[in-house]
């Protein structure tokens, strides 16, 4: 396919812009004026959105098919969230800290507001900060606020605590934070392995950091006793509940003894992700820790209107105003609509469907830890394997046949994982499709391996080196 710049011919538009009939000021100082035309590409209005229109007919989307993708809760977003999304398109972000401002953006803050206190509803913190733009920065976030706790009582503590089934994101997050990793492995039952981890809990360690329900799928029942464990050695714990869509109305983090959290919006709460972005990563703490938030807060005054303070003992702003303003107003919507029953809903039937699938699949594929999952569950293809067939030439095969792959060799202690997350937005029947075709490839791998090696057959191009394509993109213009 044509790059847009190679479909520009000299002269051609798609607009009309209007004259000016603004009075022609003083010229732009010689060294703030372009040396050349900048490079736009010139096409028609046709050809720009022909380009658009098949480019997107490239990409795979939750709008088009199945897109089981674990850990990563491709749910359908129901279009309204976008009307409510567009209705503050005209806002301008920096209204709120002009003098007088606040009064211009009483609707906006209050949402602000009201999203935090969602939030900490729902994970049974004290007070939220919206500002993190994505699950790994709300991390960082989190445990900046930690190591800022830490030194306000003249503590210097070196390690956090990450056990070898959490998201990958959990120790690289606490490593640019200044912390030096201690890795605790999994044990057979699945879980981190309570023994290693009391043995690891000194007074040197400044927190726990745990992803809930672990990357395989499981909630682990010692929660509790982890996070005494913790606090006895006088460490935090942080729960990453980047994916809340196993616990939403079952189970509160702050309450089980976590004390900070983060969510991603774009999982849990029915907003968008792909494409890099944006994305949100809010962060709820409990009451010790609300003075090391992100600067500044949106706060409810006594005459019951909303204003921005400062938070002088906060760690700094860690983005632009307050986050990913159109994401919030996204997950605000969607946890208004719902509501608390249908959030218990979401929950109940994210983990109903993801054992529907685990029990149809097990028959065939070997299941490492074979439990009642969360809402994900990891299964791998070892039994494959030995026709000489992997995740990845099944994840490729389903491609051809419609239906985005599973995540493949994720989480890292599973050989050949794939991993499945149906989420709660799809139906039996969709499932049921997925499930034949599933089915289908491993009686292929029997049969007919060969054809599983050449998948996908029906794409624009065929296996990439994902690495190369990721980190040396080409570049279209100057
Ligand atoms: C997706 C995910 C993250 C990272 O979130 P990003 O928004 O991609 O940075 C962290 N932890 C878990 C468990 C996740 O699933």
């Amino acid at each position: 396919m044509q790059l847009i710049y190679e479909k520009s011919v000299p002269g051609r538009s798609g607009v009309r812009i209007p004259l000016s009939d603004v009075p022609k000021a003083a010229p732009l100082p010689e060294g703030l004026r372009r040396g050349q035309p900048a490079a736009f590409p010139e096409v028609s209005e046709l050809d720009l959105v022909r380009h658009y229109t098949n480019l997107s007919r490239r990409n795979f989307s939750v709008d088009t098919n199945f897109y089981p993708l674990g850990s990563c809760t491709m749910k359908y977003n129901a279009k309204i969230m976008e009307n409510v999304g567009a209705l503050f398109a005209g806002c301008h972000p920096m209204l709120a800290l002009i003098p007088g401002g606040e009064q211009l953006v009483q609707g906006p803050l209050s949402l602000v507001h009201g999203l935090e206190q969602q939030l900490a509803e729902i994970t049974g913190m004290d007070e939220v900060t919206t500002q993190p733009l994505a699950g790994a920065h709300g991390e960082m976030t989190g445990i900046m606020v930690i190591a800022a706790y830490h030194k306000a009582r003249g503590e210097n503590r070196k390690y956090v605590i990450v056990p070898d089934s959490s998201h990958g994101t959990n120790p690289a997050s606490a490593a640019m934070a200044g912390y030096e990793i201690i890795t605790i492995p999994t044990a057979p039952y699945g879980d981190m392995d309570l023994d290693a981890y009391r043995a690891a809990m000194n007074g040197e360690v400044a927190a726990v950091m745990m992803t809930c329900p672990n990357t395989l799928g499981l909630f682990n029942p010692h929660v509790a006793e982890i996070c005494a464990i913790a606090h006895e050695a006088g460490a935090l714990t942080y729960y990453d509940g980047a994916n809340l869509n196993a616990i939403l109305g079952k189970v509160r983090p702050g309450d089980v003894g976590f004390d900070v959290i983060h969510v991603n919006l774009h999982k849990t709460f029915g907003t968008p992700h792909g494409g890099g972005g944006p994305g949100s990563g809010p962060v709820g703490v409990k009451k010790g820790l609300i003075p090391y938030l992100p600067t500044p807060r949106v706060v409810k005054k006594a005459d019951g209107s909303f204003g921005v303070e400062a938070h002088p003992e906060g760690i700094g702003r860690v983005s632009d105003f307050f986050g990913n303003f159109g994401i919030m107003a996204r997950a605000f919507a969607y946890i208004t609509l719902l509501g608390g029953e249908g959030l218990v809903e979401v929950s109940g039937q994210a983990v109903l469907n993801a054992n529907y699938m685990m029990a149809r699949l097990k028959g065939e594929y070997e299941l490492p830890f074979d439990t009642t999952c969360m809402h994900e569950c990891v299964f791998s293809a070892s039994r494959q394997l030995k026709e000489g067939v992997h995740a990845i030439d099944i994840a490729k095969y389903l491609i051809d046949r419609g239906y985005h792959p599973p995540t493949v060799y994720f989480p890292l202690n599973v050989k050949e994982a794939i991993m499945i997350e149906p989420t709660e937005t799809e139906s039996k029947q969709t499932m049921d499709g997925f499930i034949e075709v599933m089915l289908e490839a491993a009686r292929m791998a029997r049969t007919n391996p060969e054809a599983l090696h050449e998948a996908p057959v029906t794409t624009p191009v065929g296996r990439l080196d994902e690495t190369r394509a990721a980190r040396a993109q080409q570049v279209c213009c100057e």
